[in-house]
């Protein structure tokens, strides 16, 4: 095990810096129940690219790198099955397993850079109108809690579906087991000229013009459509996406960025996980210097939200680097943002103007309320714990979790005491 005590360092946006005193590296399972059950307050830390401080402790973080990368897997290669790794896999590693298995999971998020369990533990998503978020993909969990026993939960638990986005505040998971299938491709093409009434006139047509579409915009205008279609016969051919043309060269959704660090477009068919994320893992995603939020509201509203958002676009214009509209389906996980139905997602890659940001983010919020705008548990917002409470039906069941699991409040920091506050 390493243990250092130098400074934790900064999240992957560089806004916040982990008060944590210790950064513990261990390498294996016993160590990191020694090390729970022996601290008084103790996080674990996936690739630090969650904007708000849900990560962070005054205590120790646990980096679980040391626990290795190997993938074991159930089912016969070639078939739905489930791959079992260990606690600090990232996709972008895990991804090449599965390749090389002609295995896939059914979506990825826009970059491959991120961890399974921190990913998962915050109902990260792509897009598509039949495609869970990728909670939904977990099948399994080995959890150690507070008092440093480890709880393997199945999909046979009634626990599991309160227990997978568990925004950290359940233990720490040391081994996830994540449903996959049997490999297939997808290319994307970039559509340019929609428009705004074309769009709403019918939200759901073109968001479910394929197996996952993305819709940028600066709230003025649409400025890209993204389609992504499986290339099996599962997805008609999106053609001309309703008289709309296709870009005839490479397209980055952020101004001045180069189009290097984006997987391929142009329609070129590849494997699912150099298509399904926008970025590439050998590069920074997006820009780099930059803020996120998100909100999601159910599908019924989308076109209504999207009406409000337009109308706060002068306001939103000093701040904003792009805006992306996706699709998820819904869920049975307890705090998962699409739980109850399907939902769209509003996302904004800000500046990285955190005094403008914060100023902006209530206006969103209240805009978004007449809808029941949840946001997105890795990025900023300023929602608190009473609204979330009438959000989540199941937020009363999950604080029970929470005191079950970590009676000693171990894993409790300033984030779930402004959010879920299991411990009053
Ligand atoms: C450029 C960029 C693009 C993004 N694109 C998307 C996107 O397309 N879709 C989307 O939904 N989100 C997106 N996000 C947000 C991102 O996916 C989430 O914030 C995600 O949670 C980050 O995972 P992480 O591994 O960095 O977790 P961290 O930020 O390190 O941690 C997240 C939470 O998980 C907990 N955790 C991590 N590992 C463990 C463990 N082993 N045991 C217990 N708890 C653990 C942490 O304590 C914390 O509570 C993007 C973020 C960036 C920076």
């Amino acid at each position: 095990m390493t243990t250092g005590t130098a400074p934790a360092g900064t999240n992957w946006a560089g806004n916040l810096t982990y008060r944590a005193v210790r950064l513990h590296r261990p390498g294996s399972v016993a160590e990191v129940q020694d090390l729970v059950a022996r601290s008084e307050r103790v996080k674990t830390l996936g690739s630090r690219h969650c904007f708000n401080d849900i990560a962070d402790t005054p205590g120790s973080l646990l980096v679980l790198d040391g626990l290795g990368s190997d993938v074991e897997f159930d089912g016969d290669a070639g078939s739905d099955g489930t791959a079992w790794m260990p606690g600090g896999m990232r996709y972008s590693d895990l991804v090449r397993r599965l390749a090389e298995r002609g295995a896939a999971l059914h979506n990825m998020a826009s970059l491959p850079h991120i961890t399974v369990v921190g990913a998962t533990a915050t109902g990260t998503h792509g897009s598509g109108g039949r495609n869970g978020s990728l909670s939904t993909s977990v099948v399994g969990l080995d959890v150690i809690r507070s008092d440093g026993e480890l709880v393997s939960l199945s999909p046979d638990d009634t626990d599991l579906a309160g227990c997978v986005v568990h925004l950290g505040a359940l233990g720490v998971v040391t081994r996830i087991g994540l449903r996959i299938q049997p490999t297939f491709d997808v290319r994307n093409t970039v559509y340019l000229g929609m428009t705004w009434d074309r769009l709403l006139a019918d939200l759901d047509a073109v968001a479910h013009a394929a197996y996952s579409v993305s819709v940028f915009t600066d709230w003025h205008e649409v400025t890209q459509v993204w389609v992504k279609s499986r290339t099996d016969g599962s997805d008609a051919d999106p053609g001309d996406l309703f008289g709309v043309r296709a870009a005839t060269e490479p397209t980055h959704m952020l101004p001045g960025v180069s189009v290097e660090n984006l997987t391929e477009q142009l329609g070129v068919p590849g494997e699912w996980h150099e298509r399904l994320p926008h970025f590439r893992s050998e590069f920074t995603p997006s820009r780099g210097d930059e803020l996120q939020s998100e909100y999601f509201v159910p599908r019924r509203h989308g076109a209504a939200a999207c009406e409000s958002l337009r109308s706060l676009a002068d306001r939103l214009a000093p701040l904003l680097q792009v805006s992306e509209i996706r699709t998820v389906a819904g869920d049975d996980l307890w705090l998962s943002p699409a739980s109850d139905g399907d939902v769209v997602a509003l996302h904004f890659t800000w500046q990285p103007d955190e005094a403008g940001v914060g100023a902006v983010l209530p206006d969103i919020e209240a805009a978004l309320r007449p809808y029941g705008g949840r946001p997105h548990w890795g990025k900023l917002f300023t929602t608190g714990r009473d609204e979330l409470a009438q959000l989540y039906p199941r937020m009363a069941d999950f604080r029970a979790l929470v005191r079950r699991f970590d009676p000693r409040g171990a894993f409790r920091n300033e984030f779930l005491d402004r959010t879920i506050a299991a411990f009053g």
